[in-house]
This record gives C-alpha cells, structure tokens and sequence, in this order.
C-alpha cells in the first residue's frame, strides 16, 4: 500500500517535514494508460490533494509504458527517427519523451553519488564531434570517469573553433555561419573546469587526489585549481602510446569508445547528428545513467559501476531507473524505494 512520503507542494509545512498522519485517502481516478487505480491523497496542512503519480518520473504521461523501452533504445545507440518508427510513435512524441526522460536521469545521475570509497582515482580525457554542420561547428566532451569502476563522474559537450585544414569551400561555409550565429567561441577551459569541478565535489575529505590524464599542458594548472595543489598527485601519459589495455589510459579510452558505439550521434560515417547541443548533453546524460547504473561493468561482471562504488545496492533495470521523481534533491525518493 502506498504511503506518501511527503506533501509534494513545496510551499506547504508538509513537504520538509512530513508526519505519516498528514496524508488521508482521496478516492482514486482510472487513467486510460493503466489497468489499477491510481489512489488520490489530501494533505491536512494545506488541504490540497495529490495522486500516487505525483511521485512518479512518468506523472502526466500519456504513454508511460514505452518510457524503458525508449531509454534502451537511446541507450543502445539508436537514433529519435528509428525509435520512434519501432515504438510507433510520432517523432515529436518521442524528441519529447527523449528529452523528459534525460532531464530525470540528469538529476538521478547526481542525486545517486556521494562520497568516492579510498583508493579511488580519477581519469580525464576529452574527445571531439560537432553539431549540426560537421566542417564548422565542432564540439569538445570533456569525460571524467573513476578508474577501477569505469563509474563516469561527469560529461558535457563546449563549443570550440574550427581548426585544421582550411580549404575554400570550409572557409565559405565558416564565414556564412559566423554571420548567422556570430562568431564561434572557445568553451572548453569553462566546461573542463564544470566536469573537474563535479569530481572535487566527490572527494572532498581526501587527503590526495589522484588524476590521470594524457600531457596536454593545460590540464595541469586547471587540476590544481580544482582540486588543490597540495593534494593532487597527476599521472600523465603520452597520447601516442597503443591503445591497448596495457595503456595506464585504458579505462578512459574504454569508455569513450563504448560512447562512441552506445551513442548513435557520436559515431563515426554515421547519420546521425546533433542538430543542437543541448541535446547532445541529454543524451550524454541517459547514456552515463545507463553506463553507471544498470550494464554491467565488464561482461563477465555481476556488478554495475555504481554498485561497486557503493552509490547503489544492485544493478538497477530500465524501469526502475525510470521510477520516482527525483526533482526534489536529496528528498526524492530512492529508485529502489517501495
Ligand atoms: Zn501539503
């Protein structure tokens, strides 16, 4: 029987301080998407009244029951257009769900983190794609992951300048598109010091930080900002090293290619594309939730990567990722939860 853990109105006492008397039954409704009734609470504090879906990650959907479905496809490299085709729903339908359920998983990704267990070190790269045009609008991902886990700290996508060959055509194609969005600035400093800054947060009662990267320069006075100079032991390896698993950088390149592969838009010779980086970002967000907390860490393991971190108990599925809202911060309510 489900119990209300809160007065979901944040305005009301009820909400930060919940008593188990506060809540009486209201009836029920029969939503046409679900076979049970749905049971209808009001609060005692401030008279109003709620359901059992106001708990719920799929409040107000009208098709809830292709949310997982939806999230492996997305998290199994398929693109919006093909999902939508095998869910037989519209496109829009789908670029809408898309986007709900990585905003949910964006605040389940943080909400299940805490402190990093000793021992623990981090590993740092950065890899490149684009958005919407390929010659003149690239994109950097900065990815900071823990290496024994693979457990991937944070990922973003920044916007950076055209660089390499400049032939006639790309330098046409640079200057049609610096009249129409202004001239394209270099981010990456600012979202490599975001994605350093989401690590810190998970160490911050540690004496020494370890972190691995390759030898670009400026990945050494950023880390000491970050993290600290008197903490921060830096392991720096050469790039030019076989990417093989002896390489001290194999868990980085591990995951980065399992994005690459996992994440439609990112691969190589493929169709698919971001058109905007924000939602770039979404879907660097649902693959993270995928990768963390419910594949396996490696094939042969029994644990996901979160697990091993102690972040979650077990290895989580597609529905139960999906679960209860998580807007509320540390007073959502686990996925696990009842
Ligand atoms: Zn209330």
């Amino acid at each position: 029987m489900f119990q209300p853990p809160r007065c979901p109105y944040r305005t009301c006492s009820k909400h930060l301080e919940p008593t188990p008397e506060a809540f009486i039954r209201h009836g029920h409704y029969r939503p046409k998407c679900r076979p049970h009734p749905v049971p209808r609470f009001r609060c005692r504090a401030c008279r109003r009244t709620f359901s059992r879906q106001t708990f719920r990650m799929d409040y107000r959907d009208h098709r809830p029951d292709l949310n997982a479905r939806l999230f492996r496809s997305i998290a199994s490299g398929l693109g919006l257009r093909q999902s939508s085709r095998n869910l037989r729903l519209s496109l829009r339908c789908t670029e809408l769900k898309f986007r709900k359920i990585a905003r949910h998983l964006r605040r389940l990704n943080l909400n299940l983190r805490a402190e990093l267990p000793s021992g623990s070190s981090f590993q740092l790269d950065e890899f490149e794609t684009f958005e919407g045009r390929r010659n003149t609008r690239p994109l950097t991902i900065p990815m900071l992951i823990e290496k024994q886990s693979h457990f991937i700290v944070w990922a973003e996508s920044a916007t950076i300048r055209p660089r390499g060959t400049m032939t006639k055509a790309r330098k046409a194609a640079m200057a049609e598109d610096e009249k129409r969005f202004g001239r394209r600035r270099d981010c990456s400093r600012r979202s490599l010091r975001r994605t350093l800054e989401r690590g810190a947060e998970l160490v911050s009662s540690r004496k020494a930080v370890l972190f691995e990267t390759d030898q670009k320069t400026s990945y050494v006075g950023l880390a000491k900002e970050v993290f600290g100079s008197n903490r921060l032991v830096h392991g720096r390896t050469s790039s030019r090293l076989p990417r093989t698993v002896a390489n001290p950088l194999f868990a980085i390149n591990h995951t980065e290619a399992m994005a690459r592969d996992l994440m439609g838009r990112l691969r190589r010779e493929s169709w698919l594309v971001s058109k905007a980086r924000r939602y770039l970002d979404l879907g660097l967000q649902i693959f993270m939730a995928y990768r963390n907390l419910v594949r396996r860490r490696f094939n042969q393991d029994e644990f996901s990567s979160a697990e091993m971190l102690g972040f979650a108990p077990r290895r989580l599925t597609e529905t139960e990722v999906l679960g209860w809202r998580q807007d509320w911060g540390e007073r959502s309510q686990h996925p696990l939860a009842a």
